[in-house]
């Protein structure tokens, strides 16, 4: 018998369409995944694993750590009836949060959506055949690819790559900030440190900014934000906070330091779309297209995408929750309609 529902991902949109088809009897199956977003994580969980204290998710007044949120998510899922699967089949393993899980989940390692019953398949070759599907793989930031950048993001020494999440925590406050990158995003995450820091400086590999010319003007413009062109970061400096940075100028190869109290990377995000390639439409840059900015209805009917691996422009963790939503409803709505709830 075909399952009802497979979703695929297990950050917040992953893990909140599975609250919601749990809740409305669908019995979804998760591939919750291997880790993406670092090569050091050993649980799935999206981008939230990167982050230490989640202060602007709704109903954790007092904060909650990324990894954490996720695990109570999972939890949250199991309890309606979810079921994950695994190394060790559809086993849904879910310790204490503080703990962390001992299941290794698997990864999809390729769907079919060109007939129906759909078919995703497992990192193990097992096939499996689902009415519908939702997608919520997400989108990982990138990083420059340093081994102290990875460690300090990891462990929550000042180095992360989204501001809006974390530039609001005490230990940025006053303190002279890196952003890295020249693109809109970055230009909008300076701006917005510039609220907290000292002082911001835009590290740009290039003599001039990509990012739009509007965007461009209110960087310039800023008294708080000076652009150091022309420079890359070749390492990131401290043991248990970041200290500062080692930059290289692209022009004369010298190095020099500078010293701060943050480093926010900023050089774009990858969605993870790879395996839908040929299945689904995707944009430009790899997200998934939906058919309606309403909904979560893509270009194949009975396949929904939820969260940053469809969004480019929110990428937060309740609208990601938010999309998760309302991808289980639509995908309820739509077996209904099909007569195959
Ligand atoms: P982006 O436009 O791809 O810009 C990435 C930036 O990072 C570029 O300046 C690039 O340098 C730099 N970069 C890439 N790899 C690097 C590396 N390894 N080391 C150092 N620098 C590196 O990405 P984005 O800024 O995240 O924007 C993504 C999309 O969202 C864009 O379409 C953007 O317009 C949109 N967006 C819009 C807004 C807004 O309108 N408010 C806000 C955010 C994002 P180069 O310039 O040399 O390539």
């Amino acid at each position: 018998m075909p399952e009802k529902v497979i979703i695929i991902g297990s950050g917040p949109a992953g893990w909140t369409a599975a609250i919601y088809a749990a809740r409305a009897n669908l019995e979804p199956l998760v591939f919750a995944g291997r880790p993406k977003s670092s090569p050091s994580l050993v649980l799935p969980g999206g981008q939230l694993m990167l982050t230490t204290d989640v202060e602007n998710y709704p109903g954790f007044p007092e904060g909650v750590t990324g990894p954490k949120m996720m695990a109570y998510f999972e939890q949250q899922a199991v309890r309606f009836g979810t079921r994950i699967v695994t190394d060790e089949g559809m086993n849904p393993d879910v310790s204490d949060p503080d703990d962390g899980h001992s299941s290794k989940y698997q990864d999809c390692k390729s769907v079919d959506f060109s007939s129906r019953p759909f078919t995703v398949v497992g990192e193990d070759d097992k096939v499996y055949e689902s009415h519908s599907v939702i997608v919520a793989t997400g989108a990982t930031a990138n990083w420059i690819g340093l081994e102290n950048e990875q460690r300090l993001a990891i462990s929550g020494g000042g180095v992360s790559a989204c501001a809006v999440c974390d530039g609001a925590m005490p230990i940025f406050r006053n303190k002279e900030l890196g952003v890295v990158g020249g693109g809109d995003s970055a230009v909008e995450e300076a701006t917005y440190l510039t609220k907290f820091a000292s002082k911001v400086y835009m590290i740009h590999r290039r003599d001039k900014l990509r990012a739009s010319k509007i965007m461009q003007k209110r960087a310039l413009d800023n008294p708080k934000i000076e652009v150091l062109w022309n420079k890359v970061v070749v390492d990131v400096l401290g043991d248990a906070s970041i200290t500062g940075v080692r930059l290289r100028d692209t022009g004369t190869d010298e190095e020099s330091d500078r010293q701060l109290g943050g480093l926010f990377v900023a050089i774009g995000h990858t969605p993870a779309t790879e395996f839908l390639q040929g299945q689904l439409e995707l944009d430009a840059k790899g997200y998934v297209k939906l058919k309606d900015t309403y909904r979560s209805t893509t270009s194949v009917e009975g396949v929904f995408a939820a969260g940053d691996v469809s969004d480019s422009v929110y990428r937060q963790a309740v609208t990601a929750a938010g999309m998760g939503c309302k991808a289980a409803m639509d995908a309820e709505r739509w077996l209904a309609d099909q007569g195959l709830d």
